[in-house]
């Protein structure tokens, strides 16, 4: 129903409601009011009575009282709670005394007369549509029949001249009169002041569900809805033949590690921010809207031409290179652009929608913070993406991932000391694919925690395989994401794996990544502490490339630091990095702990590295990661040397995609 005819409607209902209740016999205030009212009439009959018995009007005085008393029985039905019988009993008695009076008073020249309309009155306002037709028509032939008894000469009312009496009698119907009125204005008045602010009131629900229909409640952006509304406008307005409007999709690149790490009110923060500087970016005649998550669209209007498009980039990314400023901290992001054009690349809104979300899925995975124009070509490399989604499906399903495990070294010893364990997924067409390929694709579609509950129960397992086999006293480290702190279930996933399998809790290490750390969720603190006391032992991966906020190294109380492999590859090299992996190595003793270097290469870091104190170590200097059975053999020829021989084989377990 339209909005103009439904307001016309509810309006309606309203009055009709509003005049329904003043005029029910069953409605709540009703008692009150006619209580009220026959209260009034009552004095009025008493008067009147009163002047007629001084008069020596012994009639009418007589007839007036015994309406008076009537009425008062009826103001204690009234009060009963039985107020229609009470307002057909007064009309019955007003109708019926007032037609007496006039009949044996002076007939249509009786103030009585004057007391007709008030009575109908009373019977429009308290009676149905029927009893105020039946009184008038009543009244109507009671009229009749007087006039005629006086004209036919059976009973003629004496008329005589006016008199204070008389007045008096006047004067107190048209007060009574008066009074009924004013009753009406009044109940009017007030039902039409009810109706006017419910009228605002519905107004302004219909604006709201109209904004909530069309925006966007968080950023209060246009939605896709109203998105699609303007694109179709814009459509109707372009030139034939000129690509003058464009569909920009843009995704922000580290939305995900925001909301994990930080939390959703630092994402909503973030999410604000960056819709109020798209819009200060765009011209007036472009319509930004939010398309959902840390999705955007923009719909460019009124191009020129493809240098348009550009500027309009941009203007964005000018915008968002500025920190953002969230729960203290300024954070940095980028987006990724997807565009499409009209006509060339869609000639509606979906198939636009489409092509430019495509495009922006292009541009992410040339890298991320850049754009992308759609092209035939890009409808496949998109197809190859979702097909990684569900090939990680499937692997889950029919066990394509495996486990690899690289050995830690104890560095002064040169004894083996522990092993991370690196998923790897043995595709039957594609070969092995490494994790650097999957685990984010797993991140973002919601599957890193089913991974992740493999990764722990394999690791396990092969943990008791091995002590059966004799190798003991191994720490295996597994890999976790911080999306499996935010929502998996970690601390049962990791109790039920060391139940399963019978494994001490000494037997595992989490490395964490420190972007779980950058802001403490309210859970995080007390679960690490639990797990620690579980006797598992926490590290901290990657260290140096995450946000150094380091005041969690103390509070979360890890036990190793492994410095990332990016400055220990070119620690010989680079004396930058040099200070930097120094740097680490002191602030970790500094703080008690252990320090492992991850990736190292060659012998002249090695020494370095020994030099500088470090305590663990691991990389292809020795082994890259290895199948299970080959790791065994590593181990025990490597504890029958008396320690391992420098690795001089390629990266056995990286094969490239086919
Ligand atoms: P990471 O935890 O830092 O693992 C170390 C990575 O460095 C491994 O790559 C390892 O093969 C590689 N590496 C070790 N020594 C050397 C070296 O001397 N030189 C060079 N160039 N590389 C070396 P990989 O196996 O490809 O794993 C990459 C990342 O994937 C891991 O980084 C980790 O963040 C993630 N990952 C691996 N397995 C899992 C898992 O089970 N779960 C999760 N959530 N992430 C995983
Ligand atoms: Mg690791
Ligand atoms: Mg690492």
């Amino acid at each position: 129903m339209p909005t103009a005819v439904r307001i016309c409607y509810d309006s309606y209902m309203l009055l009709r409601n509003s005049l329904h209740a003043a005029n029910s016999p069953k409605a709540e205030p009703i008692p009150h009011r006619l209580t009220l009212l026959i209260g009034i009439v009552v004095c009025t009959l008493i008067f009147i009575g009163m002047l007629a018995f001084i008069a020596g009007q012994w009639v009418e005085g007589g007839i007036v009282s015994g309406a008076a008393l009537v009425l008062t029985a009826a103001i204690v039905i009234a009060r009963r709670g039985h107020a229609g019988p009470a307002a057909m009993l007064i009309l019955a008695t007003l109708a019926l005394t007032d037609t007496l009076l006039i009949f044996t008073s002076q007939g249509l020249r009786d103030e009585a007369v004057c007391g007709v309309p008030a009575i109908l009155v009373f019977a429009a306002m308290f009676g149905t549509r029927r009893v105020f037709i039946a009184t008038l028509l009543f009244f109507l032939a009671a009229l009749l029949g007087i006039t005629a008894a006086n004209v036919s000469g059976w009973h003629v009312n004496p008329v005589t001249p006016a008199s204070w009496n008389a007045l008096l009698n006047l004067s107190a119907v048209l007060v009574a009169t008066a009074f009924f009125v004013w009753l009406i204005a009044a109940d009017l008045r007030s039902a039409l002041a009810r109706l006017a602010s419910e009228n605002v009131r519905i107004r302004e629900s219909h604006a709201r569900i109209d904004l909530l229909a069309h925006h966007d409640v968080l950023t209060g952006l246009p939605n896709r809805l109203r998105a699609r509304e303007h694109f179709e406008h814009s459509i109707a307005q372009a030139t034939v033949g000129e690509p003058s409007v464009a569909l920009m999709f843009l995704d922000l690149d580290n939305f995900k590690d925001v909301n994990d790490s930080l939390g959703h009110a630092a994402g909503d923060l973030l999410l604000s921010e960056v819709a109020r500087r798209l819009q200060a970016a765009m011209r007036p005649s472009d319509v930004v809207s939010r398309h959902g998550g840390d999705e955007f669209l923009v719909i460019l209007s009124c191009l020129d031409g493809h240098d348009d498009a550009l500027a309009s980039v941009e203007k964005i990314k000018a915008q968002l290179a500025a920190p953002f400023p969230v729960q203290g901290l300024a954070l940095s992001t980028t987006c990724s652009i997807g565009i499409a054009r009209y006509p060339d690349d869609g000639a509606d809104f979906d198939v636009l929608l489409k092509h430019a979300d495509m495009a922006m899925y292009h541009a992410k995975r040339a890298g991320r913070n850049t754009f992308a124009f759609f092209d035939a070509s890009i409808d496949g490399s998109v197809l190859d993406h979702l097909q990684l989604v569900a090939g990680i499906r499937t692997a889950l399903a029919t066990g394509q991932f495996r486990l690899h495990y690289q050995p830690q070294f104890a560095l002064a010893s040169g004894a083996i000391i522990g092993a991370e364990a690196l998923i790897r997924w043995r595709h039957p067409e594609l070969g092995m694919i490494p994790p650097a390929k999957f685990i984010a694709v797993a991140e973002r579609a919601g599957l890193i925690n089913e991974i992740g509950v493999w990764v722990l129960n394999e690791a396990c397992r092969q943990i008791k395989a091995w002590q059966v086999a004799g190798l003991d006293q191994l720490v295996v480290a597994i890999n976790l994401s911080p999306v499996q702190f935010r929502r998996g279930n970690i601390e049962q996933d990791v109790l039920n794996a060391l139940d399963l399998h019978q494994v001490a809790p000494s037997c595992l290490e989490l490395e964490l990544t420190e972007s779980l750390f950058i802001a403490e969720a309210s859970h995080l603190p007390a679960l690490l502490k639990r797990l620690r006391n579980m006797g598992i032992r926490l590290s901290i991966d990657d260290f140096g490339t995450g946000y150094s906020n380091l005041g969690y190294l103390r509070r979360f109380e890890v036990a190793r630091i492994k410095i990332d492999q990016s400055f220990i590859r070119r620690m010989t090299r680079n004396s930058d990095d040099a200070g930097i992996v120094r740097a680490i190595v002191q602030m970790v003793h500094s703080l008690n702990l252990e320090a492992v270097a991850e990736g190292i290469e060659d012998d002249e870091t090695l020494a370095a590295l020994l030099a500088l104190g470090c305590e663990g170590g691991q990389g292809f200097y020795w082994s890259p990661a290895l199948p299970a059975d080959e790791f065994m053999a590593f181990v025990g020829q490597a504890r029958a040397a008396g320690g391992p021989a420098p690795f001089a084989g390629v990266e056995r377990d990286q094969v490239p995609i086919a």
